[in-house]
């Protein structure tokens, strides 16, 4: 029976073991959480509607019933390719037939990795709990300041980014603030937070068609974001961010600008590109270790195009479903079936009922692009139980603006003490 070890499962993993349950292969899926991520709603997470259970679904439940398919939970450290082993944080090695690297991406900060304890990023469910509990934490402090300078800091938001991260992010800060909280507070007025949303290229969602960046641009300015393009961030510490040279003073920085794949992929010792992703053959094994596969986030796959594809959830779904058939009917390094990718299309949501979708020819915003959104990430969210949970929580956020899951857990004290009005 041939050993194979899944590193990640994420969409890209999770497909590929999927497709190979209870056949002849024995797999061990290894991963640093226990659970399967939906990661394009971690954005509700951080901005309170929905909860982490939500969007989240345990590995081991998966696979229950494939007698073939162990679930590990722990951090691969380092890659021995030469001797088909993979090690673990805790020193445990494994050994394998094959092996499929499938471990996603990290924020990258572009050489200035001081600011990620200022500007956190949105990856996993520890941040986007990080970022809720700042946000709400925010407007907390701003109920104990009279002064009205001293209380900008704290109804200030900067959203580093203009890719669907960002702008989900700053329209949805911006509805909790001039919507969800408006009659909560009584020393001032959460209508008053500023949103600003800095992006270094000419338009926000800079791989959109023209027409839906600027009718992007225009829903968020709507929604009362200031959305700043053609501005870098040339400095972040604990006082603020400076966007050129102006300085915006400021507890509440999000980083959503940039993605490198893991570190952990250098001790391949194989080809990288510049955001650190293995470059791989067409059919996602390694030329110098052909039993080694690597898919979505963290490879690098040319299209027909000749350029990377995206780094996308039906580029890691797809490739992950094509490795699986491949090793389903033995073909294996065969090359004659290279892995073509088929694109079903872009989209982004802005607020609770805008959106922008790119699908073939079709180009569309506004409600109905908010109904496909809802509709698709209904869909590919696994579990039905979470479905229908997600499905009550936007209704109610769509209908009353109320937002459920406004839970603070650090320690409300300390986070105060220093806060004097
Ligand atoms: C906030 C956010 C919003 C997004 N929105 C969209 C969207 O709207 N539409 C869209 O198509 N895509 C979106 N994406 C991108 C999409 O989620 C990714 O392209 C997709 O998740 C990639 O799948 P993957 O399997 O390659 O990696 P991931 O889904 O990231 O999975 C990687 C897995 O590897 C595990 N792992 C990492 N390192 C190790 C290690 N050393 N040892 C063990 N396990 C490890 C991680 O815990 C994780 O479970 C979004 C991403 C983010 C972060």
């Amino acid at each position: 029976m041939a050993k194979i070890i899944v590193v990640g499962c994420g969409f890209a993993g999770l497909n590929f073991a999927k497709a190979l349950k209870n056949s002849e292969y024995q797999i061990t899926m290894i991963d640093k959480f226990n659970h399967h991520l939906f990661q394009p709603l971690l954005y509700q997470v951080a901005t309170a509607s929905i909860s982490p259970g939500e969007i989240a679904y345990p590995v081991r439940e998966v696979f229950a019933g494939a007698k073939n398919i162990t679930t590990l939970m722990g951090e691969v450290t380092e890659f021995r390719p030469q001797n088909k082993r993979v090690v673990l944080a805790n020193g445990e090695t494994l050994d394998y037939d094959y092996l499929v690297i499938a471990i996603g991406a990290r924020h990258s900060y572009f050489g200035h990795k001081e600011w990620e304890t200022y500007a956190p990023g949105l990856k996993n469910i520890s941040d986007a709990l990080r970022i809720r509990d700042q946000v709400l934490i925010s407007f907390e402090k701003a109920e104990r300041v009279a002064d009205p300078e001293k209380i900008k800091p704290f109804l200030t938001f900067v959203i580093i980014g203009g890719g669907p991260t960002g702008v989900e992010m700053s329209g949805a800060i911006s509805e909790i603030a001039k919507t969800s909280l408006i009659k909560n507070f009584r020393h001032f007025d959460p209508a008053k937070a500023r949103i600003i949303l800095v992006e270094a290229l000419p338009n926000i969602l800079p791989v959109y068609p023209e027409k839906l960046s600027l009718r992007a641009k225009k829903d968020l300015e709507e929604l009362g974001v200031e959305v700043w393009n053609n501005r870098k961030v040339t400095k972040i510490d604990e006082r603020g961010v400076y966007v050129d040279d102006e300085f915006i003073e400021t507890e509440n920085i999000i980083w959503a600008a940039g993605n490198e794949a893991p570190q952990v992929l250098s001790t391949l010792k194989v080809e990288q590109d510049k955001a650190r992703r293995i470059i791989v053959q067409p059919d996602l094994s390694i030329k110098e270790h052909p039993h080694i596969y690597v898919l979505g986030d963290c490879a690098c796959c040319l299209g027909k195009d000749g350029k990377p594809l995206p780094g996308i959830a039906p580029t890691a779904i797809q490739q992950g479903q094509y490795l699986g058939r491949i090793f389903k009917s033995h073909r294996q390094n065969s090359h004659s079936l290279p892995f073509k990718y088929f694109d079903k299309g872009m989209m982004a949501t802005i607020g609770k009922s805008k959106a922008v979708v790119v699908t073939g020819k079709l180009q569309f915003g506004g409600f109905m692009a908010w109904l496909a959104w809802s509709f698709i990430h209904i869909v590919y969210l696994i579990g039905f139980k979470n479905r229908i949970v997600v499905m009550l929580r936007w209704a109610s956020i769509f209908f009353t603006g109320e937002r459920g899951v406004r839970l603070i857990y650090r320690e409300i004290d300390k986070v105060l003490k220093n806060i004097r009005s």
